[in-house]
């Protein structure tokens, strides 16, 4: 399936806001939002400066939800519909859902430094979700599961360095993280307060709804 490979700090300027798609770049002087802040291209710092429509900003808030998440269009609206036929609010659904993604709770825990990362560590392998190894990055995770770094990936540099820093995150209160074992349980589904993500969802809404 096709999916953006080129410079995402591109990605982040266009919205005009930090998406942390890059790990540890993000939080360092070189983010390019805190030192180019305004969209790409030759007409990037007069495009910010043009009134933007009642469509735009709806679309451009779909369009950074997706991008924080790295899901694609037609993933994205599958989201969307499955939010709709939830109970409960239509825009919070959707974002608990993007939230409860296997790739998602594994960058939530350190144990990647962007989602791309922990994407990529999923599909190859070095997961379990419920003592079962598993490389889909969209499953999706419910109160009670437990996700672990597989035995087998535990002596790989590259997962002990992020086993090693993991710890220095702050873990979402809906995940219960035992760091010597590299193990986490979800003890609830997320609520809306406890997802960091800056989005306005009511846009995304309002978008769909057109
Ligand atoms: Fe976005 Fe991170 Fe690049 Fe900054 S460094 S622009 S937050 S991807």
């Amino acid at each position: 399936m096709a999916r953006y490979t080129g410079p995402v700090c591109r990605l982040c300027r266009r919205e005009g806001a930090k998406l942390f798609l890059k790990g540890d770049r993000c939080y360092s002087t070189k983010c390019a939002i805190d030192r180019r802040n305004f969209a790409p291209g030759s007409h990037g710092q007069s495009r910010r400066q043009k009134k933007v429509s009642e469509y735009g900003t709806q679309l451009r808030e779909k369009q950074k939800a997706r991008r924080i998440y790295g899901v694609l269009e037609r993933q994205f609206s599958n989201y969307f519909d499955k939010a709709e036929r939830a109970t409960g609010i239509t825009g919070e659904n959707l974002l608990r859902l993007l939230e409860r993604r296997l790739d998602n709770v594994v960058y939530r825990l350190g144990l990647g430094a962007s989602r791309k990362e922990a994407r990529q560590l999923v599909r190859h392998g070095h997961f379990t979700l419920n003592g079962r190894r598993t490389d889909i990055p969209s499953a999706l995770v419910k109160a009670g599961d437990v996700v672990a770094v597989d035995p087998g990936s535990k002596s790989l540099p590259r997962i002990k360095e992020l086993m090693e820093r993991s710890s220095e995150r702050a873990i979402p209160e809906w995940l219960s993280y035992e760091a010597e074992q590299a193990r986490a349980t979800v003890t609830a589904l997320p609520a809306r307060e406890q997802i960091d993500a800056a989005v306005a969802e009511h846009l995304i809404v309002e978008l769909y709804s057109r």
